[in-house]
């Protein structure tokens, strides 16, 4: 299940995140994926803010390379972006992801990815426009999720791909 939709704003790629990050639970990963400047960190904002944290502390943990926020459940903030592929196994990622929620930018670079992780794709489409593409797993509380992903498509954007 793979709902797609287009933003406009960095605060809708938030509103996005905002979504995603209501439902989410202990033990969920999301994975973002897309280029420099997508929108990857502004989704990670939404998903604090739905999980009930403080937006303003949010940026890309690109020296730390993990954040944790104070969320209803910890979130544990990822960046791959400066790490050799070889690294990545060494983080300890999905240890993190046992006692909280794991997001991480640049996630197509985790050589081990979760089977059941919740993958966001982000496409720059020009000017202030972006795709996401949410593959979520196929049982509830997701279904909502994707429900109120393909509600919120704005009017004159591209259609859902599935
Ligand atoms: P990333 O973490 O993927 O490198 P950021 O979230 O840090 O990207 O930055 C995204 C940049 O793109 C910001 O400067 C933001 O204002 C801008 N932007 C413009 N339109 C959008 C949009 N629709 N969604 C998200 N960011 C957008
Ligand atoms: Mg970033």
């Amino acid at each position: 299940m793979t709902p797609a939709r287009t933003t406009n704003s960095e605060r809708e790629t938030e509103d996005v995140g905002i979504v995603v990050g209501r439902c989410v639970q202990a033990g969920d990963v999301v994975l973002l994926i897309g280029d420099l400047g997508a929108g990857k960190t502004a989704f990670v904002r939404g998903m604090v803010l739905g999980m009930g944290g403080e937006a303003a502390v949010v940026s890309s943990p690109t020296f730390a390379i993990v954040q944790q926020y104070a969320t209803r459940v910890p979130l544990f903030h990822a960046d791959l972006y400066r790490l050799e592929a070889r690294e990545v196994p060494d983080l300890g990622l999905e240890e993190l992801a046992e006692s909280g929620v794991l997001v991480v930018e640049w996630g197509d670079r985790m050589q081990a990815r979760p089977r059941d992780a919740i993958e966001v794709r982000i496409t720059d489409m020009g000017g202030d426009r972006r795709e996401l593409a949410v593959r979520l797993p196929d049982h509830t509380p997701w279904n909502e999720v994707a429900d109120s992903l393909r509600a919120s498509i704005p009017p004159g954007s591209s259609a859902p791909l599935s």
